[in-house]
């Protein structure tokens, strides 16, 4: 956090980052599709090391084969892996839907459970995962500590915590819980369409008056509107 930044001028600055990004992004929602908790907390999983857009490809054939936990749990392991390899890393995949669908099976009658505690004690569910879920599926508010997520907060001086979950806290702290999840999705949409990892598009910021980051990234307009993406989950 920026050396003057008092608690309260601290408060105030993300409050009010998270309002222009409200109105810069009144679309944002989670970009993953999913029709229920456990195509949610599936498709989440096989979110890792790829693109928000070739899981949303994926997931009709995999959930016509295994619309849930107990089918799943019970999958011919080769044609799973068949359906997730365009994702990448299917071997793991194919390994931790199995081991989560039988989790599911075994202790919550192959429901999801609405709880962190329990989220997280399933096999390879994390807190973002389980945020995602709780936040997206059951109306919980959560953070999710994604990549972009953690970027963002961190060029906004929100916090200078790497570790997602100090993040996590750091950054609940400055925020109502109500306001968790959108304020998620809202962090989480400008990271995938201006302020990028190694390019951010600062000349085309709306929150550039707020961010103690202004210059990362080019500030010339024409430069900074080049470097914007508008479409679609990336
Ligand atoms: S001003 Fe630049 S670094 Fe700051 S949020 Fe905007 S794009 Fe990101």
């Amino acid at each position: 956090m920026p050396a003057n930044d008092s608690r309260t001028a601290l408060v105030r600055r993300a409050r009010k980052i998270n309002r222009v990004l409200a109105e810069t992004y009144p679309e944002a929602h989670c970009e993953l599709d999913f029709d229920n908790p456990f195509e949610l907390l599936v498709v989440t999983v096989l979110s890792a090391q790829t693109t928000d857009r070739r899981v949303n490809k994926a997931r009709p054939a995999l959930f016509a084969a295994y619309p849930d936990a107990t089918a799943m749990a019970a999958a011919d392991r080769a044609h799973l892996e068949q359906l997730v390899g365009p994702l990448g890393f299917f071997r793991q995949k194919t390994e931790s839907l199995l081991k989560l669908s039988q989790a599911l099976v075994a202790d919550y009658n192959g429901e999801v459970p609405g709880r962190l505690d329990d989220l997280v004690k399933l096999p390879g569910v994390g807190r973002k995962t389980a945020n995602v879920v709780l936040g997206n599926a059951f109306g919980v508010p959560g953070i999710t500590v994604d990549t972009h997520f953690g970027r963002l907060v961190r060029r906004f001086g929100w916090t200078s915590e790497t570790d997602p979950v100090k993040v996590e806290f750091a950054v609940g702290d400055l925020f109502p819980k109500r306001d968790w999840t959108m304020l998620s999705h809202y962090v989480i949409w400008h990271g995938r369409r201006i302020c990028h990892a190694k390019k951010p598009a600062c000349g085309a910021c709306p929150v550039a008056h707020w961010c103690p980051a202004y210059g990362e990234g080019p500030v010339d307009p024409v430069a900074a509107a080049a470097l914007v993406r508008t479409q679609g989950p990336a």
